[in-house]
């Protein structure tokens, strides 16, 4: 079950002290066949990210160190995938070259806005916006130099999120490059499994959001 404190903390941005949730305990069961972990109770995810009230700078709990005294604001009352769009924007920001930024970062916290909209904020539309934008930073992770392991998983993620967006054929053509990457008896051979049936539901068009399956 999931666990939260309150608690003061500094924004490192502007100095401002403000109470943030901080999730102490949290768990899950099972996972949605695009990674996000179905949390037991209290959805702890809005709370992976902490946005300051008066700059709206956003970042990984970890880069607010605790007051010293006691806090009178409260996060801004936005939606949890907004803070974590903040971040991405905040950390495409701080690069100092435009572009250097490692598009998985950026890949990734998208995709945990996503997850957020989805299963904390009900907000479909939201949801999709994030996986576009998660998908083409993905997109760009795949040009670079990956491992075989990292190119297997960032290619079934491709397929999956264009699944969950309905583009059905790029689906597809993400799932059936996954075969080449992956060594049938090798550690990944579960994803071989995984890619056969989100391609399966790819070519009955069906856009829903799968769990992995208990066998
Ligand atoms: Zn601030």
């Amino acid at each position: 079950m999931t666990t939260v404190d309150r608690a003061s903390v500094v924004c490192p941005k502007c100095g401002t002290l403000f109470v943030a949730t901080k999730i102490m305990s949290c768990g899950y069961a099972s996972k949605t066949k695009d990674f996000m972990p179905n949390y037991w109770g209290y959805n702890p995810l809005p709370h992976f990210v902490h946005t300051c009230p008066k700059c709206m700078f956003s970042s990984w709990p970890n880069n607010f160190k605790d007051a010293t005294s006691e806090a009178i604001y409260e996060e801004p009352s936005i939606p949890g995938w907004k803070k974590y769009v903040l971040l991405a924007e905040n950390l495409l920001a701080e690069e100092p070259e435009k572009g250097s930024v490692d598009p998985s970062v950026i890949a990734v916290v998208y995709h945990k806005a996503a997850w957020t909209a989805r299963s904390a904020d009900a907000d479909r539309e939201n949801e999709k916006e994030c996986l576009k934008k998660a998908l083409k930073f993905l997109t760009l992770t795949l040009k670079g130099d990956l491992e075989k392991d990292e190119k297997a998983i960032f290619t079934y993620l491709c397929g999956e999120i264009n699944r969950l967006l309905g583009s059905f054929d790029e689906a597809i053509h993400f799932f059936s490059m996954v075969q080449n990457l992956v060594d049938k008896k090798g550690e990944q051979s579960w994803l071989l499994k995984w890619t056969e049936e989100q391609r399966a539901f790819a070519e009955k068009k069906d856009n829903k959001v799968k769990d992995v399956s208990k066998s």
